[in-house]
């Protein structure tokens, strides 16, 4: 009963015809525009995705005269026309694959280290792929029905739509693994402290690692996620005396989430309070004291206390961590600290990452050694889906039921790209939970992302209560940052936000890109850290292997350099042409970013700090909002823009919109819009919800998040102090709002657009084709000059927060930038 699959040849050789057509169709779209392919189609998945192409198609056809298309334009209309094409195919294969599901062909194995390696041309037999196909169909369908503990009655309830998965590769768990019997969590919870910490893979390594690190000055640090490394060796370095002296241990983090939830644990694992001996400082927030000895921090922070002490001297041991992971801030830091390990002797430096790169950071540090924690590792099943899915929410939240229903226990990670996407998806899986009733056992829904307050956010680490099951929603954060015990089930849709810099149009867009297949490894990895675990990538093994690049471009190369050129130059650096990087950013985006820096006033024209500069290096900000915050004194409108500045820093978390209540949550956001823009509105929001003595029923009754405002009040205070330090003083009292929207533009002014045809935009510099958010209160105003205050790319480039301004301010507040027309 239980294995359905019997094979219709005809019906598979039809399917793979289509299939082939639609993988040609792919590889003929212009190289460039392949990744958005995806990315479009996804973005579409909402609606009927055909209906919505056409429209569009038929919308850009009325709305653009074909003379006049640029090339750009052109090229994006046949791109669109190709989507069409594809989405249609897809849409028939669909109809194909009820009658009988098709596989991609397997063509990659696992290698000897547990690598993959493409299948060699020799080993592939004729006639093989029929064969091959058979079997995995067998082999799958042996994944779905074999586990034991499955009723039949729960299994037609979720029969009706469920993806299937083809085994193709497994990626094997490390040689030297001591296959004990596993320390389940009940046993776990039952294990103190200590026992815990002596669980752990980097425990038996402790004294050698503090030997090594007496002897050398420069270590690197290589384990897998979750052996011990975060939380570990700084209380080793404490318990060994690096504290002595009256010094600190630092230890970088790239996410604020891993600095807060990290040194909370190692207070707890230490018996001490958050803020005293551990303590963790990230922007805005500093939770550290007088008798801190370890303190966390993001790499961020790190770099700007560099600032107040260029040689870190109030540090014995200094460890970079998460280096894999090559965030701007990490990078600069690399050049920083090797620089300053050569005169301060006593400084001591560890670089950890997990096993990624560790041989390219030994070579950067002067051949430092390079230190192995071995890692336990299970093998990790990696499952693929037969066609590509189009709803990847949906295929989540239909596997991860899937597994429920069939699979022993054992919890499940799930990936997605940010707070929106985790909330839909939470909240469809607890409809269809609800729905199922009783017929399942308890399922645990547990998000974390930045934005969530951290008690919630430490729930993910609660252990799993017995007979239920855990289910993580997760940003990339659970990739290497944080580690989730228990874990054997991991769900990865193959998607990661990330920021993006165009420097040829001098665009910095926010967008949901496909990530590498070092991501992909080190997602499916978490699945294996207690026992033998499942991967299910929510994409096709074809994908995986043609269009997912091997590793992730580090952030230095592909974001703006504003900031991280400012903070160079405040620390005396001038030459960046010769700075020591890892990486070396491309030579147009630093020449990029330094003309940037001269329109803002902060460089003069030998390109050194003007005190316009130094005074915006004061901010952690980027140079935009620092130049809009020193203006708001010269347009007396300093208490307006402090907030416009700390509202814009939570922006898209402000407004709350609960699916069964759009429409109210619509209409009391319109109250809000101002008739100059989204700048304005926020600070209305601001303001009205201080007349309501920070009410949490207010935030309640309107619709705006009560914690989004919290923050967005704390930001506000540290930015007043900030303005104290500079010596700007508080003043408001401008009854119209051009004083205001003429500060902004002091500061962004590199974000304007004009009116053009058809209600489109075009960026003033680049002539970008751009559109204003719908959410915008200028939506439908359609002003002739906006300025915005960031791209975002979803269907299309998307204005997002958008202010009304008059060209001619231009001018005045960027005289650099713009000239008179002649
Ligand atoms: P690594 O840095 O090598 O990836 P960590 O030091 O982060 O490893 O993790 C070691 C162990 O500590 C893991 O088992 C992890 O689950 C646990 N851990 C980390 N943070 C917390 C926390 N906030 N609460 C409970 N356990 C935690
Ligand atoms: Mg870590």
């Amino acid at each position: 009963k239980v294995v359905e699959s019997k094979t219709n040849k005809r019906a598979y050789e039809e399917a793979a015809k289509r299939l082939k057509l639609q993988h040609d169709a792919r590889d003929k779209l212009i190289p460039k525009l392949r990744v958005q392919s995806r990315r479009e189609y996804l973005a579409k998945r909402k609606e009927d995705k055909v209906a919505e192409l056409e429209a569009d198609i038929v919308d850009d056809e009325y709305l653009f005269d074909e003379v006049k298309l640029t090339k750009r334009e052109k090229e994006e209309r046949e791109h669109k026309k190709r989507l069409l094409s594809i989405a249609k195919q897809h849409e028939e294969a669909r109809e194909l694959e009820r009658v009988q599901r098709y596989h991609m062909p397997k063509d990659m194995k696992t290698g000897e280290k547990g690598e993959y390696v493409e299948v060699d041309e020799r080993e592939k037999q004729p006639n093989s792929e029929q064969k091959k196909w058979e079997a995995e169909q067998l082999q799958s369908a042996l994944f779905k029905f074999g586990s034991r503990d499955v009723k039949p009655d729960e299994y037609d309830l979720l029969l009706e739509d469920e993806i299937e998965f083809v085994q193709v590769l497994r990626m094997d768990g490390s040689k030297d693994i001591d296959r004990k019997p596993e320390v389940t969590e009940s046993e776990k919870k039952k294990m103190n402290i200590e026992e815990t910490k002596k669980s752990l893979p980097v425990y038996p390594f402790r004294d050698d690692l503090i030997a090594a690190i007496r002897e050398h000055q420069v270590l690197i640090i290589e384990g897998e996620t979750g052996s011990g490394k975060t939380t570990q060796i700084p209380q080793y370095l404490y318990e060994a005396g690096f504290t002595k002296d009256g010094k600190k241990i630092g230890c970088t983090q790239p996410r604020r989430v891993a600095a807060m939830s990290v040194s909370a644990r190692v207070a707890e694992e230490m018996g001490v309070k958050l803020g005293n001996e551990v303590g963790y400082s990230i922007r805005f927030e500093d939770c550290t004291s007088e008798r801190t000895v370890l303190k966390y921090m993001t790499d961020g922070t790190l770099h700007r206390e560099f600032l107040s002490e260029p040689d870190l001297g109030s540090y014995s041991v200094m460890i970079i961590d998460e280096a894999h992971e090559r965030t701007l801030h990490t990078d600069i830091l690399f050049g920083l600290v090797k620089d300053i390990a050569r005169f301060r002797s006593d400084l001591k430096l560890l670089i950890s990452s997990a096993t990624l790169d560790a041989e390219k950071f030994s070579e950067f540090f002067d051949d430092a050694p390079i230190f192995r924690i071995p890692g336990r590792r299970y093998p990790v099943d990696i499952y693929y889906t037969k066609a590509p899915e189009a709803d990847y929410i949906d295929a989540c939240v239909v596997s991860i039921l899937q597994i429920h229903a069939t699979q022993p226990l054992g919890d499940i990670l799930v990936f997605l790209t940010g707070q929106e996407e985790i909330e839909t998806c939470h909240e469809i899986l607890q409809d269809r939970v609800k729905r199922l009733g009783s017929k399942l056992r308890e399922l645990i829904i547990l998000p974390i992302y930045a934005n969530l307050p951290s008690d919630m956010q430490a729930k993910i680490f609660d252990p799993t209560p017995p007979n239920a099951r855990k289910v993580v929603l997760a940003t990339n954060i659970a990739e290497t940052s944080l580690t989730i015990d228990n874990i054997i089930y991991v769900i990865d849709p193959g998607f990661a936000k990330q920021n993006n810099f165009n420097s040829r149009t001098g665009m910095e867009t926010l967008m949901v890109v496909p990530i590498s297949k070092a991501s992909a490894n080190q997602r499916a990895g978490r699945a294996g850290r207690v026992a033998p675990g499942k991967c299910f990538r929510l994409y096709t093994a074809w994908a995986y292997k043609h269009e997912l690049e091997d590793n992730t471009v580090p952030e230095i190369q592909r974001i703006n350099l504003g900031n991280a050129v400012l903070m160079l130059k405040a620390l005396g650096i001038n030459d960046l042409l010769h700075f020591d990087f890892l990486d070396p950013p491309p030579h147009e985006t630093l020449v990029l970013a330094l003309e940037q820096l001269y329109a803002l006033g902060a460089l003069n024209h030998h390109g050194e700090l003007t005190k316009m500069g130094r005074r915006m290096a004061e901010f952690p900000v980027d140079p935009m909002m620092a130049k809009m915050l020193l203006a708001s004194e010269k347009y007396k409108c300093s208490e307006e823009i402090v907030t416009i500045a700390a509202m814009l820093s939570v922006n898209s978390a402000v407004f709350y919109r609960p699916k069964d209540k759009i429409i109210h949550a619509d209409t009391a956001r319109k109250n809000f819009n101002h008739i100059h823009g989204d700048h304005l509105s926020l600070l209305q929001v601001y303001n009205q919800w201080c007349e309501s003595d920070y009410s949490t029923q207010w935030c309640y009754e309107n619709f705006i998040q009560y914690r989004s405002m919290k923050r967005a009040r704390d930001v506000r205070e540290q930015l007043v102090n900030l303005m104290q330090r500079v010596e700007i003083d508080m003043v408001s009292g401008v009854t119209e709002s051009i004083n205001i929207r003429k500060a902004v533009t002091a500061g962004y002014f590199y974000h304007i657009a004009k009116l053009s045809k058809g209600g489109n935009y075009k960026t003033v510099k680049h002539n970008q084709t751009v559109m204003i958010h719908p959410n915008s209160a200028l939506f439908e105003e359609l002003p002739r000059w906006v300025l915005y205050h960031e791209l975002v790319f979803t269907t299309r480039e998307f204005m997002r927060q958008v202010i009304e301004i008059e060209s001619k301010w231009l001018l005045e507040v960027a005289p650099h930038y713009y000239k008179p027309k002649e």
